[in-house]
Formats: C-alpha cells, sequence, structure tokens
C-alpha cells in the first residue's frame, strides 16, 4: 500500500512524506491489526467509539507513536471516550458537539486534533456541514466554543465523481486557512492525493475485506 502511495503522490508531483496513510481498522480481525503494527504502520481510522476502544483499548499503552483517527458519527453522550482514545477527531458536524467536545477535553485534559466533515454532496442522509455553512461554523468553532479546527473531511457521494467533491473540499480549506484533508479511500484515493490530500484513509486495500 505504502509503494502505491508514493507513486500516486509521484505522479501528482507531490512529497509521499505529506501524506498520511489510515489504516482504516474497523471490522478487522485482532490477527490483521497486530500484523499491521509488526509491519510499522502507526495511523489507524476507526468509525466507532465502542469498537475503537476492543481493538485498541488493550494495545495502545505499549505504542508510544500511535495515531487514532475516528472517522465515523460521533454522538455527544461519547465525547468523552472519544476524547480520552482518539488523537484525531474528524467528524465534527455540529454545535451540540462542539460543546460536549470542549467539555471532554476540558475534564481530561487532552486536546485532539479535530477536523470538520463536510456534506459536499449535500446529501440529507449524510452528516457535515453544508458548504455554504461553514465560515459560519468555523467562526462559531472558536468564537463560542474555543475549540481550534486543523481541517476539513468529507465522503462524497457515490453516484457522483469522487474528484468533484476532493477539489471543492480543497477549496474550501483554502479559502478559510485550512491544512490538513482527510479525503480518499481505497476506491479514489490516487485522485485525492492528486487534489491536495493530507491524509487517506484505507481500509479494504489495506487489510483486505472486512468481516
Ligand atoms: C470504512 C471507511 C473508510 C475505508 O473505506 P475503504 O473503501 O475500505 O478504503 C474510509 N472512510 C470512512 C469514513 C469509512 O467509514
Amino acid at each position: 500500500m505504502l509503494a502505491q502511495l508514493g507513486a500516486a503522490a509521484q505522479q501528482a508531483g507531490r512529497n509521499p512524506s505529506d501524506i498520511t496513510l489510515v489504516a482504516v481498522s474497523k471490522r478487522q480481525s485482532d490477527e490483521a491489526i497486530d500484523a499491521a503494527l509488526d509491519a510499522g504502520q502507526r495511523v489507524f481510522g476507526e468509525n466507532r467509539v465502542q469498537e475503537a476502544f476492543e481493538h485498541w483499548g488493550g494495545r495502545r499503552a505499549g505504542i508510544a507513536d500511535l495515531e487514532l483517527r475516528l472517522i465515523g458519527p460521533l454522538q455527544s453522550n461519547k465525547a468523552q471516550d472519544a476524547v480520552e482514545l482518539f488523537d484525531v477527531i474528524e467528524t465534527l458536524d455540529r454545535d451540540k458537539l462542539a460543546i460536549a467536545l470542549r467539555k471532554a477535553m476540558t475534564a481530561t485534559g487532552r486536546t485532539p486534533r479535530l477536523l470538520v466533515q463536510v456534506n459536499t454532496g449535500e446529501e440529507p442522509q449524510k452528516a457535515g456541514i453544508a458548504p455554504a455553512e461553514l465560515p459560519g461554523f468555523l467562526a462559531r468553532m472558536s468564537g463560542e466554543h474555543g475549540l481550534q479546527i486543523a481541517g476539513l473531511m468529507c465522503i462524497p457521494p457515490t453516484a457522483e465523481p469522487a474528484g468533484l467533491h476532493f477539489a471543492l473540499l480543497a477549496r474550501l480549506a483554502r479559502e478559510n486557512g485550512l491544512e490538513e484533508l482527510s479525503m480518499g479511500m481505497s476506491a479514489d484515493f490516487e485522485t485525492a492525493i492528486a487534489l491536495g490530500a493530507s491524509s487517506v484513509r484505507i481500509g479494504t486495500a489495506f487489510f483486505g475485506a472486512r468481516d
């Protein structure tokens, strides 16, 4: 997988070390996770808090340079658990959650990096801030909630070319002065890297099929 990322970076004229491979370990076996760790992989994504604790609660203490990222929806009542476990939370998408995260960060003394999920396709069933609402939302994050935002994340609609959505997310990040861009999965990471992804979230192409 690293070789494929390197090739995609080179194709795009980018430095491979500017792109983080997030290995998405949801619904993968303990054996697969341990093999990834043995191979030196250190950045992992999970989409459910409960499952992430099952995978990482017992493992993380022994691995100083581990980075865990939440890439799935977060309920406000799980904010404290999420802040305790994750180093990056990529799915901040509403004020109620911002309030809960602020409280959890104060209570735990931990400060995970935060990304805002953007609903680039404005799909009613999908989480995320609509592009037009983003500047106001970001202003409230720093102004009202005291939260610093590191970047943006998106999951494009399945029926549309992903590149349109990646380009939109990159433009929104640029316009709002944000550095981190979490975009691209197994099927479209090359396109995401060409359009400026700082991290790609790779599940099946890294681990193989999920349970
Ligand atoms: C599962 C998941 C991925 C990984 O998907 P693959 O197609 O297996 O690479 C990436 N991002 C999110 C938000 C996911 O839920």
